[in-house]
């Protein structure tokens, strides 16, 4: 059951703390079919409709390369989430999970991720299937899949490590 920021029987808001400056950049937006939670998908499905990626000046050249991934990883800013819950209802049913337990979008720093199929680059536009965030929703970042990505730099020995850490 999708809410908008109502909290529901058994969840628990704390009192946050002023949060650190991360020095965060919006590097582009997200264009979806989606202006309200109630109707937006709960995850994403790669056969959903394409969405769209639009990378800001000045970073148009970090997509260089990017075509030659058929699916990449999105990771957006859900700007429009409280960040004060702790234990979370999903079912709204009094029955209460920790929030990192959970992928919910409300979350002390919410940030979402989204495996999508590249459709088209076209500047520094991206088309997209997969994705579930709600029209307008901030970008932080783009990836390789990592399954189709290869180190490009030279092996290091943490590449070869195994076994227990030295903690
Ligand atoms: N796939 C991502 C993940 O697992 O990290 C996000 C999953 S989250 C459950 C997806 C839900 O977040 C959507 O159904 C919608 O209710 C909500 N949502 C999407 N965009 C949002 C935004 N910009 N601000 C707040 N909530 C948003």
């Amino acid at each position: 059951m999708v809410r908008e920021n109502d909290i529901r029987e058994n969840e628990v808001a704390v009192d946050t703390p002023e949060p650190v400056d991360a020095r965060l950049t919006y590097i582009g937006r997200i264009s979806t079919p989606w202006t309200s939670r109630l109707t937006c998908p709960r995850q994403e499905r790669l056969d959903g409709p394409t969405c769209r990626i639009e990378v800001f000046e000045p970073w148009t050249q970090t997509l260089k390369g990017i075509e030659e991934f058929e699916r990449l990883e999105v990771i957006y800013w859900l700007d429009r989430s409280r960040r004060d819950l702790v234990l979370q209802s999903p079912g709204n049913n009094g029955a209460v999970l920790g929030t990192f337990s959970i992928r919910s979008p409300v979350r002390p720093n919410p940030i979402g991720t989204s495996n999508v199929q590249l459709e088209s680059v076209d500047g520094n536009v991206l088309a997209v299937r997969g994705l579930d965030c709600l029209d307008g929703t901030p970008l932080l970042d783009l990836k390789p899949d990592r399954n189709l990505f290869k180190p490009i730099a030279p092996p290091q020995p943490g590449d070869f490590e195994t076994g227990d850490a030295h903690m």
